[in-house]
């Protein structure tokens, strides 16, 4: 799970790093209010996405007045913001961070996260902090350091130590960057983050050593042990058939083609993109039903499925182990009845319970489902299915 910048402040705030006084804003007279009260000569204007780049595509700025703040402010709320990390579709943005303008004397590059090689966390920093950080990474990788933490004893004072003064931070403020190093690794590790990143991290005039962004991704995994990490999810950001799949306890990932797959076990699910892509064909998402399906579920995946328009064919592919057959031939049955099918379904079912399935599916004589034997045969008729769709539009 991602959360935004002011939050993730917040919570580097919390565990005493230095970040900008700011706060959120909803509207253009909110930020003008919030500017008021900090009363500092510049101050920053940002975008709230869950992306980066925003520098780079007009998401920040930097208003020197509070008629400035008002209009920046209204020129980016309501906004689509297309940047290298949202994709070509961009994010609209709803919210705004109004912070204090910061003097920098030198940006930084400081990030936690975790290298599966390893099997341990990893803090990289780099002098090259700021908005070429992916070019840094690309052309001139020996200028991002490394500490690797050992997971039995954590990060010991000596990496921090290291890490600073790799980073190039000049001695008067090594120890405020040597704490702050440890700082944000407490915080990934209580947390349960997956990714804690601040770039640019800043020297400023006043030697002070600043969060001026900060980035913090979530393990969903842990987040049930962390109820005041998932009161900060906005849903605004989440792509809504995700978060619908979330909840019916399903693991679905969009990937963007026009195939959709419903299958079980994640091993299989994996050669059904496999399959589709080699038939020709772009998998809508990837989905594992699980291995404890009901019909509920199943009608609930359908549906899913089907509510934006993306996907314009069904591909089930079932290999009954756990899952019985007859349930999920079940479960189409009942979507059909509570949500309609709206395009075609292609179903190849395998496994337990595999003839009282078929017979479900025969007998219920659903013009849209179309039984196959054989996961080949399947694929590329849903390829050859969607195809169709897409040439008579
Ligand atoms: P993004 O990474 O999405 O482009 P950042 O928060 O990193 O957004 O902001 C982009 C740039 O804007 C930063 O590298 C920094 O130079 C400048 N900036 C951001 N916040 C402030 C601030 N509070 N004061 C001064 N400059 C800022
Ligand atoms: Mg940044």
């Amino acid at each position: 799970m991602n959360i935004h910048e002011y939050q993730a402040k917040q919570l580097m705030k919390w565990y005493g790093i230095d970040v900008p006084n700011g706060q959120p804003a909803f509207s253009p007279e909110e930020a003008a209010r919030v500017a008021k009260d900090l009363g500092s000569d510049v101050v920053v204007v940002k975008a709230q996405i869950h992306a980066g780049g925003r520098g780079k595509a007009g998401g920040v700025k930097l208003a020197h007045n509070i008629d400035e703040v008002k209009y920046f402010a209204s020129q980016i709320l309501g906004k689509k913001l297309v940047t290298h990390q949202t994709g070509p579709e961009g994010k609209v943005v709803n919210r705004l961070l109004i912070e204090e303008g910061s003097h920098i004397e030198k940006e930084y590059y400081l990030g936690v996260t975790i290298d599966r090689d390893s099997a341990e966390v990893i803090l990289m920093g780099s002098p090259e902090g700021g908005m070429e950080i992916e070019k840094v990474a690309a052309e001139t990788p020996d200028r991002i350091f490394m500490e690797h933490i050992n997971p039995a004893v954590g990060l010991q004072p000596f990496q921090a130590k290291r890490l600073a003064y790799n980073m190039g931070f000049p001695e008067k403020v090594a120890g405020k960057a040597q704490k702050l190093i440890l700082n944000l690794y407490t915080l990934f590790v209580e947390k349960d983050c997956s990714l804690a990143e601040i770039n640019p991290l800043v020297l400023t005039k006043e030697n002070n050593v600043v969060a001026l962004d900060a980035k913090l991704n979530f393990d969903d995994s842990a987040l049930f042990r962390h109820n005041e990490i998932e009161a900060l999810r906005d849903e605004s950001e989440e792509d809504p058939k995700e978060r619908a799949a979330a909840k019916a306890s399903l693991s679905y990932v969009n990937l963007g083609g026009d195939v959709a797959c419903m299958v079980n076990g994640a091993g299989l699910a994996m050669a059904t993109v496999d399959i589709i892509k080699f038939y020709g064909g772009e998998p809508a998402n990837f989905l594992d039903v699980g291995g404890d399906s009901t019909v509920e579920k199943i009608a609930e995946a359908i549906g899913i499925m089907q509510s934006d328009g993306q996907a314009q064919s069904i591909f089930v592919n079932i290999f009954g182990g756990i899952n019985k057959c007859d349930v999920i031939a079940g479960g189409i049955v009942e979507a059909a009845k509570l949500v309609g099918l709206k395009i075609p379904v292609v179903a190849r079912l395998d496994g337990t319970n595999v003839e009282a399935g078929r017979k479900i599916l025969a007998d219920a004589k659903l013009p849209m489902v179309h039984l196959v034997e054989k996961m080949e045969e399947g694929a590329k008729l849903a390829v050859e299915l969607a195809a169709k769709v897409k040439e008579g539009a």
